[in-house]
């Protein structure tokens, strides 16, 4: 129980640090005297600069909360993977909607705006007043749950088991599109939406969108009823990063982003000819069954010299070829496209000769060696290879172990604009490369991108999601993605590049 004193010199804003474990009403007015803080802006500063180290009543698992509570915990190691925040989140939100307290429940945050890794899991709950205390006590009950770190009367802060933060952020059905929105951010995009809002008659906080001639609060049960009452384009979560957005939703120009829904093929894929799990024809039929709008699925087997694993000879070509020939004739149609992943050898020449390259019908070239030198010269000379269609995971990056190593970038695009080579947006969950940044500048650059999964396995087919998330949030239309066009338009940009190079 926290300590029941006066209260009476703790600044309002600074109350809520009393919501933290373990930090009493003494502990906050020592804060407060010892670093001279009056509200929440000046106590993060101090904390950020690490003063709280000077407090000797803080222990140092009270400051750790403190920062967690803050959201100020900035240890690079604590980010998650996208995927896994997906999985874990994914949980959370199902184990939470079967509490009758919980309307309703959605992501929030970096985890909604689709970044390539995670701080922590923020959650926007629909719940009434009258039941939080309820919903606090069976969140802290969660198996997943470890401890709950701080809880007010409109926030939940749990530490999971796996050390990852989950923040529960309460609201009710009138500012449910508000919370949502606030709450998702990025900070920066909130801010120009507070400053515009401003300028239209409104305050944007926290609390939710204040009309200042009504004197009240509008009552948005979901976004787009926010961003119409501000007169704005709705802005996907992807988006919004930073101020721009928020100018192009007022002047009515935000793209129609890529969906999931308009891919029509997975182009890079692995079988058992090579290091996947599964043959030919069981990958064929599950993606068959279980994507059924896709038209097209390319194996890419490795074709290599440099890998020590198990990959395609020169002398399995023609008979994986005729497996492939035979599966669809079973399906029916061409639905399997032979194609191969090459590497780019340390001189940029490829692991396969000219004359066996013309046989695929798509050729992905991939960097799979000497991840730190600058790989400039040879991505420019893979793209100028004629029977090259792709550049697999151009920047090598692997999140959380490998850098992207030194690549000049306005070269690459320009060359692979001029030679219709596309570029690959490999969405597997520790690649994410090209990354949204790069996939933005590629685009201005007039490149052509190909969403690919890389599946080794039948699950990984889910990838594709992730990959959609990146061209999202680099602002990609269905038109920058070669891969939700139909088989016989892929023909054509293959025809323009061999137009290009001739
Ligand atoms: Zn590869």
């Amino acid at each position: 129980m926290k300590a029941r004193v006066n209260t009476s010199i703790i600044p309002d804003t600074l109350e809520r640090l009393m919501d933290v474990r373990g930090i009493t009403a003494d502990k906050v007015r020592a804060i407060c005297q010892e670093l001279g803080v009056g509200n929440l802006r000046e106590l993060t500063t101090a904390v950020t600069l690490d003063q709280l180290e000077s407090i000797p009543s803080l222990t140092p698992e009270n400051r750790k909360n403190i920062r967690r509570a803050l959201k100020l915990e900035k240890d690079i190691d604590h980010r998650i993977q996208l995927w896994d925040a997906i999985l874990q989140g994914k949980e959370i939100l199902q184990y939470i909607r079967q509490f009758p307290e919980v309307k309703k429940a959605s992501f929030a945050g970096s985890l909604r705006r689709g970044k390539d890794t995670i701080g922590d899991i923020d959650i926007v709950v629909e719940v009434a007043g009258a039941d939080r205390k309820r919903l606090l006590y069976k969140i802290d009950r969660m198996p997943l749950t470890e401890h709950i770190i701080a809880a007010g009367r409109s926030w939940i802060c749990a530490l999971l088991h796996n050390q990852v933060l989950v923040y529960f952020y309460l609201t009710d059905q009138q500012h449910y599109g508000a919370t949502l929105l606030y709450y998702t951010g990025s900070t920066s995009y909130n801010l120009s939406i507070e400053s515009l809002a401003t300028q239209k008659g409104y305050r944007f906080d926290a609390n939710g969108l204040y009309d200042m001639a009504q004197r009240q609060y509008v009552t948005a049960e979901n976004e787009e009823e926010i961003f119409r009452h501000l007169l704005l384009d709705y802005t996907p979560p992807e988006l919004r990063e930073g101020q721009e957005l928020v100018v192009a939703a007022n002047q009515h120009k935000i793209p129609s982003l890529v969906t999931f829904n308009q891919v029509k093929g997975d182009m890079q894929i692995h079988t058992n000819w090579s290091d996947g799990e599964e043959s030919i024809e069981r990958m064929a039929h599950y993606v068959f069954s279980v994507f059924p709008h896709y038209q097209y699925i390319v194996v890419t087997d490795h074709a290599s010299n440099e890998r020590t694993g198990h990959v395609l000879r020169p002398d399995d070509i023609s008979r994986q070829a005729a497996e492939i020939i035979d599966i669809n004739n079973a399906i029916g149609h061409n639905y399997v496209k032979k194609g191969v992943e090459v590497d780019i050898t340390e001189n940029g020449e490829l692991s396969l000769p000219d004359e066996l390259l013309k046989t695929f019908d798509w050729v992905i070239a991939s960097v799979h060696s000497h991840f730190t030198t600058d790989n400039t010269a040879r991505l420019l000379k893979a793209c100028e290879n004629p029977y090259v269609h792709c550049i697999g995971h151009p920047s090598g990056r692997l999140i959380g172990s490998r850098h992207p190593y030194p690549v000049d970038w306005d070269q690459v695009f320009a060359k692979a604009a001029a030679t219709s080579t596309a570029m690959e947006i490999n969405a597997r969950p520790n690649r994410l490369d090209l990354n949204d940044t790069l996939v933005k500048k590629a685009i201005a650059n007039g490149v052509k991108l190909v969403i690919d999964t890389d599946a080794h396995s039948l699950a990984q087919f889910d990838f594709m999601q992730l990959g959609i998330w990146v061209a999202r949030r680099a602002g990609c239309c269905h038109t920058d993605i070669l891969n939700t066009f139909t088989w016989e338009e892929i023909e054509k940009f293959k025809k323009s590049k061999r137009n290009a190079i001739a």
